[in-house]
């Protein structure tokens, strides 16, 4: 359905506060069916899902569900989109045992447990960090709500960057750069942390660094769907204290 013009139909608005176009629906009624099927076989959690916002599935673990980010790049049937799931603790960062990140046009696979490791399909994930010389660098992928210019307040990072992506799903663009494919991720005005739970436990477990924007850790940022955060994360800590060194920015 992705490209499709029924694909993109909107159908209504979403808990998290965009439109919902038809496969974000479909790919949520998917992902519940298969919840409930773990509800019935004994698994107790509470669901906080980008569409429906919450339910009760009678226990405290909670279960964050992206069904389709990247849905721009759905509509559009741009092989760029995933399903992203979380299973947390609590409602911060540090809380996240569980992230899994599904690129739906390719099937790539990406995974995490806390403690336990980072996985692209299956295999343990130990990139090789991206190349820097100290002075640029390689590519950065730049990110920002709709109507906000990406590239104010990255300035100075992107006056020493080599290429520039901006490419429409943030759960994907955190498991490239778990893997060194995108060596900086810069998001300088806020976005929905929501999205960004378990692909930073990916990230994070592969052995990257991430903080917001003013180099502030993230541990504490809460995961639900009001919550709003900056993000600069890379594999390499060298280049992440390079950029925040551009932005003049002090790491406390
Ligand atoms: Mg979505």
């Amino acid at each position: 359905m992705a490209g499709t013009t029924k694909g993109r139909q909107v159908v209504g608005s979403g808990a998290g506060g965009d439109q919902t176009i038809y496969l974000d629906q479909v790919a949520e009624e998917i992902v519940v069916q298969h919840l409930e099927r773990a509800y019935r076989s004994g698994f107790r959690f509470r669901l906080i899902s980008e569409e429906l916002g919450e339910r009760d599935f009678g226990g405290d673990p909670l279960v964050l569900v992206d069904p389709l980010d990247g849905s721009f790049n759905a509509k559009m049937g741009l092989p760029y989109y995933a399903v992203v799931l979380a299973a947390t603790q609590g409602d911060r960062f540090q809380d996240v045992r569980l992230g899994y990140v599904q690129n739906l046009a390719t099937g790539d696979e990406f995974h995490a447990v806390a403690g336990g490791g980072a996985f692209r399909d299956g295999q343990p994930l130990r990139p090789d960090p991206p190349p820097f010389d100290g002075t640029s660098i390689p590519l950065v992928q730049v990110d920002a709500p709709s109507g906000v210019d990406a590239r104010e307040g990255a300035g100075p990072i992107l006056a020493r960057t080599e290429k520039t992506r901006q490419l429409g799903s943030a759960a994907l663009n955190l498991c490239h750069a778990a893997t060194g494919g995108i060596a900086l991720q810069a998001t300088p005005a806020p976005v929905r942390a929501f999205d960004l739970a378990g692909p930073l436990l990916i990230l994070r477990e592969a052995g990257g660094v991430a903080t917001d924007f003013a180099g502030r850790p993230l541990e504490s940022v809460s995961v639900r769907l009001d919550s709003r955060t900056t993000l600069l994360a890379s594999l390499s800590p060298a280049i992440h204290a390079f950029a925040l060194e551009l932005l003049g920015a002090r790491v406390s």
